[in-house]
């Protein structure tokens, strides 16, 4: 069950901006879409059958998930199409995991595009190749180029509209530096867009393939400015958590933007399933290195989640839950920030046996999954070491019930696994007791706490290791589903999992 909500930009549109601005920014935003489509599941229609075609909740149900598969429901499927490929559209359907490493091992010149995020893998066997995006979509990517540069034609903010045009360019290359920079560098734009392939989440073959998506979003000026502060504070704040983390969390130089948005209109990706709160980009590590990145928390998206999902959540599952709602959804605000700067800090870049690699590479399918959980349990350390004792028990309450919150995603999904992951580790710790008579959840405030910290400080040294025996070895151990899990889900069946946006162009 989820929740229905609706986002509109026409209040925004009659009163600041031209209405063609944002009309091809949603143009744009449907091409990438389509290619999304291409990615995950092309020519679904050929599926349904005349009387499917008429079923009005089966099409919703197959644009919620991208296909005939509930991500809900750990990727079970609701046609007749067999179970769903790891390497869904990026990989041929007969291709193993162990086939893709052997065969970048046998082939060292090839790995780099094979290994890019910007192809996808055609062919059989030992007759590989790898094509790239711009080739593989090329009708819909000269599409989409065509509309930015339209976009590009009415805006009048500068740098917005650089951005646009430099855009419309690098999709046509698979060569995202120029554009990714300069977004990067976009500070005062009160329209914003994130076009093009991004996360790897949805290749869950190797987690090398990304994603075509698009956000539109609004920046909200007065909110922004309140979180600017932290990113000075973050520095401090992490030397606070014990000698090796404080090692391995180096900030780096380069400039981190955080501001707040609201979201108008999205495609692709990031309008599959669950839609995230806030995002971290660019994801390209030699642009994070030299010119810095940009967190966005989407404050629509978080207050809907808040209001329908996560505060009746945390009153059903705590024995004793907080009574101040503005005093919780402040800490869900200050803890989706806080996870968002997480991602940013940490090992990224790794040397194993004197080669240099990425984590990513390293830790293949468990990496988002990992990197989720890492995220989750660093910003509530970051969090914990910037409140107050009495802020903090509310916060670690508010943190634990959350797990049973993004449980219900699926053992499949990053988010999903990650707090089951969180879940059963605490739960292992101590961190939390279930009251015999109740069944409800009461938070042993301090265990908690320490375990939060061990588990960041576990997941940051299997990523420093870029150990994928150890990553296998952690995930299989905490990301299962047991009947602790189960009972207390089940007290959840009349609570929406999470919203459904339904946005009006
Ligand atoms: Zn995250």
């Amino acid at each position: 069950m989820l929740a229905p909500v609706e986002f509109s930009p026409e209040k925004i549109l009659l009163k600041e901006i031209r209405p063609e601005n944002l009309t091809n920014l949603i143009k744009a935003a449907d091409v990438a879409d389509s290619i999304f489509w291409e990615q995950m599941f092309p020519n679904y229609e050929g599926l349904l059958k005349p009387q499917d075609r008429a079923n009005q909740e089966l099409r919703e149900f197959i644009q919620f998930n991208y296909g005939p598969y509930d991500i809900l429901n750990d990727d079970a499927a609701v046609l007749p199409v067999g179970p769903k490929q790891p390497g869904v559209g990026f990989y041929p359907a007969s291709l193993s995991r162990d086939e893709f490493v052997k065969y970048v091992k046998n082939h060292p010149e090839r790995a780099a595009i094979f290994q890019s995020p910007y192809t996808v893998i055609r062919g059989v066997n030992a007759h590989l190749k790898a094509v790239p995006y711009h080739i593989a979509y090329r009708g819909k990517v000269n599409q989409l180029s065509d509309m930015l540069n339209r976009a590009r034609a009415v805006e009048s903010h500068p740098a917005f509209r650089e951005f646009l045009g430099q855009r419309a360019g690098d999709i046509l290359t698979d060569d995202y530096f120029t554009s990714e920079s300069t977004w990067v560098r976009l500070n005062d734009n009160p329209l914003d867009l994130v076009i093009g392939p991004y996360e790897v989440y949805e290749d869950q073959l190797m987690g090398l393939k990304s994603s075509y998506e698009a956000r539109v979003l609004w920046r909200d000026f007065a909110e922004s400015e309140k979180i600017q502060h932290f990113q000075r504070e973050i520095p401090s704040l992490c030397k606070t958590l014990g000698p090796y983390l404080s090692k391995m969390l180096v900030m780096s130089d380069s400039r981190l933007e955080l501001s707040v948005a609201d979201i108008l209109y999205a495609g692709g990706f990031a309008r599959k399933g669950i839609p995230a709160i806030a995002l971290t980009l660019p994801n390209d590590e030699k642009v994070i290195e030299e010119v810095g990145s940009r967190q966005i928390i989407l404050k629509n998206i978080l207050e809907a989640k808040f209001n329908n999902v996560a505060w009746p959540v945390i009153n059903r599952v705590l024995l004793k839950p907080p009574s101040d709602p503005e005093q919780s959804r402040a800490h869900f605000f200050s803890h989706t920030l806080f996870h968002e700067i997480s991602h940013s800090i940490g090992p990224h870049i790794i040397k194993i046996n004197g080669e240099t690699t990425t984590i990513n590479r390293s830790l293949r399918q468990y990496y988002s999954v990992l990197e989720e959980a890492k995220a989750d349990a660093l910003g509530a350390c970051i969090l914990l070491s910037a409140s107050d004792n009495q802020n903090r028990q509310v916060f670690l309450d508010l943190f634990v019930a959350g797990f049973l919150r993004s449980i219900r995603y699926g053992q499949s999904h990053a988010h999903g696994g990650a707090n089951i992951i969180q879940f059963n580790y605490l739960l292992k710790e101590g961190a939390f007791d279930i009251d015999s008579d109740s069944g409800k959840m009461c938070v042993n405030h301090d265990v908690a706490h320490r375990a939060i910290l061990k588990l960041a400080t576990e997941i940051i040294r299997i990523q420093e290791r870029g150990d994928f025996d150890l990553g296998k070895r952690f995930f299989e151990s905490f990301c299962i589903q047991n009947q602790l899990i189960e009972r207390l889900l089940r007290d959840l069946e009349d609570i929406p999992v999470d919203i459904r946006i339904k946005y009006r162009s």
